[in-house]
């Protein structure tokens, strides 16, 4: 599944062919995805310039004075600009024909993506639930430490929802919880401000070293667990239940939590 590396590497990927372009045409090959796509913006797009690509936690706007399209890649999508006038194949359900001679062209063999639409000045009712972006100033040791006061749900939960910061999927949750010594049972409510801090700044870290990283053709990188390969040689827990602990040679151990694994050292996290 895309994670917000991934979908923060799309977006740099397609600037330079699809900012300040015009859309030409949109072709849409089916109704719906996750969701029902809104047909009028066949009739809005054409015409329109994308003056920005904003990601906002793992959804991508393609603004335009006339408004936005909201895209997001759900467990198997891409979005990439190719060149118009290579043929369409069973998976490629949508197309946005630029100015540049390029297409934009969305692929998604399960279809839990989705295509919608944001009107011009206002926040599409998705995204206005969504917490700080995790590389934002505004998330920080102290906020995640006032958000969790009185909370009594694991901390790996509290961090994982996206109303309190977004785009902290299983694996990074997994890693920075290691790298700041906290145990993923532990509830939120009783992390100390100073690990608090500690957290934050590690999930800057993690995310911000995988963007960092990511800069390679993520597809050609996926192993067949879903791990992205070129972050896979440097995890310190994820998927490594059993094996020895990279601080202090412990077996690691799994949990299931909500139905994800958790992987952590029980010597190390408390
Ligand atoms: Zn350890």
């Amino acid at each position: 599944m895309p994670e917000l590396p991934e979908v923060e590497t799309t977006r740099r990927g397609l600037l330079p062919h699809v900012e300040s372009h015009r859309v030409l045409a949109v072709t849409l090959r089916r109704p719906d995805l996750r969701w029902p796509v809104p047909t009028a913006l066949q009739e809005i797009l054409p015409g329109q310039r994308i003056t920005r690509i904003e990601r906002r936690a793992k959804y991508l706007l393609l603004h335009t004075a006339a408004g936005s399209p909201l895209i997001h890649l759900g467990m198997s999508g891409s979005l990439r600009a190719l060149a118009s006038n290579l043929p369409a194949g069973q998976h490629d359900h949508y197309d946005l024909l630029l100015d540049s001679g390029r297409v934009l062209r969305y692929t998604d063999p399960r279809r839990f993506g989705c295509l919608l639409w944001q009107a011009p000045g206002m926040l599409h009712p998705l995204l206005a639930t969504l917490g700080p972006e995790p590389l934002s100033a505004e998330f920080d040791g102290d906020y995640l430490w006032h958000r969790a006061h009185g909370r009594s749900a694991p901390i790996k939960t509290f961090l994982m929802d996206q109303r309190i910061v977004v785009g902290v999927g299983n694996i990074y949750a997994a890693e920075a919880l290691f790298a700041a010594g906290i145990h993923p049972l532990r509830g939120a409510g009783r992390v100390s401000r100073a690990r608090c801090a500690a957290l934050a700044d590690a999930v800057k870290r993690i995310l911000g070293y995988a963007i960092a990283r990511g800069g390679t053709t993520l597809r050609d990188f996926i192993s067949p667990d879903g791990v992205p390969g070129y972050f896979e040689q440097e995890l310190s827990v994820y998927g490594r239940a059993g094996q020895p602990c990279k601080a202090c040679g412990h077996a690691l151990r799994v949990i299931a939590l909500g139905q994800r694994s958790s992987f952590y050292c029980p010597h190390c996290q408390h």
